[in-house]
């Protein structure tokens, strides 16, 4: 297995939420030791919509510790950040050219971050283009992502399959890898919401760095179902069920053993439980945290990376020039 590769990345933007964290990170840390890892923050993604320098660089340092305080040991996976790496760059150019606009204009990630805007950036457009050069860069695999990456997931092969077409064999297709429960964490004020990062309510979210007493006021604050039943049905119980889903990946407890945990009890004791053990989980990761910005050592680790990131990253650039007809000297 461990020369299975997996790559993914995070954009330093705003505050990693406990959505990422179910959905990608903890994904991120197991894989670590049956496969041959990737991990980046994708900054160049990030400047798609305007960012102040200062904030980029701390929120780029911030996501990177995060990766790290999370449990991604760097003598196991590569963790890097995909500006210092510029064969990103590059192949993202080669894939734009590669990219139909009718394809693009599908994604509904540009859809809902275009939809009222005055002056949309062409960043945000051909984002899919470079998230695929990211992934073929390395010649993944596997991808593991959360639910609302499918539709890049799915351009990513056809543009694999599209050069491989028309140059000749040079791509894997990728598989992305969701977490089997969680890979849709919904907000707490409205479970037809994705949580994120870059919702104007911060109740709405919790942040990996989120006090534990914030954590505990924002969970008993958290909109439920009518009723008292603490029961899975997302279709009937969205605001319970996805926070049954939190707990599920909080504790490795099944649903079903969630349900008949508090069967009879109303959704008051769950709701205490559930921030304890949210609460279990971010606390040594916020105090591993706080120890990797206090030592310096980021830097050495992402120096680190970028070499060994960019030594896959220039091979497969060069073969791929090769195959298109670019003069290799
Ligand atoms: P982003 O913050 O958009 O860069 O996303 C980083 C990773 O976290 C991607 O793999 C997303 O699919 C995943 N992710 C973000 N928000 C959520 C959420 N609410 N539930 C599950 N996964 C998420």
């Amino acid at each position: 297995m461990a020369n299975l590769r997996v790559l993914s990345g995070m954009q330093p933007s705003g505050r990693l939420t406990l959505g990422n964290y179910i959905g990608a990170l903890k994904n991120y840390v197991k894989l670590q030791h049956t496969h041959d890892c990737y991990f980046m923050v994708v900054d160049l993604h990030a400047i798609t919509v305007p960012q102040e320098p200062e904030a980029l660089r701390e929120q780029s340092e911030a996501v990177s510790a995060l990766y790290l305080a999370a449990g991604i040991d760097p003598s196991k996976a590569t963790i890097f950040l995909q500006s210092t790496v510029s064969e990103h760059a590059e192949l993202g150019w080669i894939m734009t050219t590669l990219s139909y606009m009718g394809e693009l204009e599908r994604m509904t990630q540009f859809k809902e971050k275009s939809a009222g805007k005055e002056s949309v950036g062409v960043g945000l457009f051909t984002y899919p283009s470079l998230m695929a050069a990211d992934i073929l860069l390395y010649n993944a695999d596997l991808v593991p992502v959360g639910d609302d990456q499918r539709q890049h997931l799915e351009i990513t092969r056809d543009l694999a399959h599209r050069f491989n077409t028309r140059y000749g064999d040079m791509f894997k297709l990728p598989e992305p890898y969701y977490p089997e429960v969680g890979a849709r964490i919904m907000s707490l004020d409205d479970a037809s919401k994705k949580m994120s990062k870059s919702n104007p309510n911060p109740g709405s979210y919790i942040a990996m760095l989120d006090e534990p007493d914030v954590i505990r006021k924002k969970i008993s604050r958290a909109v439920t179902d009518s009723g008292r039943e603490v029961k899975y049905d997302p279709a009937n119980k969205p605001e319970i069920s996805n926070l049954m889903s939190i707990y599920s990946m909080c504790s490795d407890l099944s649903l079903a053993e969630i349900e008949a945990r508090y069967e009879g009890q109303g959704y008051g004791p769950f709701k205490k439980d559930l921030a304890e053990a949210v609460v279990a989980v971010l606390e040594p990761i916020q105090a591993r945290y706080r120890e990797i910005r206090a030592s310096g050592e980021l830097h050495d680790v992402l120096r680190q990376g970028r070499e060994r990131a960019s030594e896959l990253a220039a091979a497969t650039l060069k073969q791929v020039k090769e195959k298109m007809g670019f003069v290799v000297l």
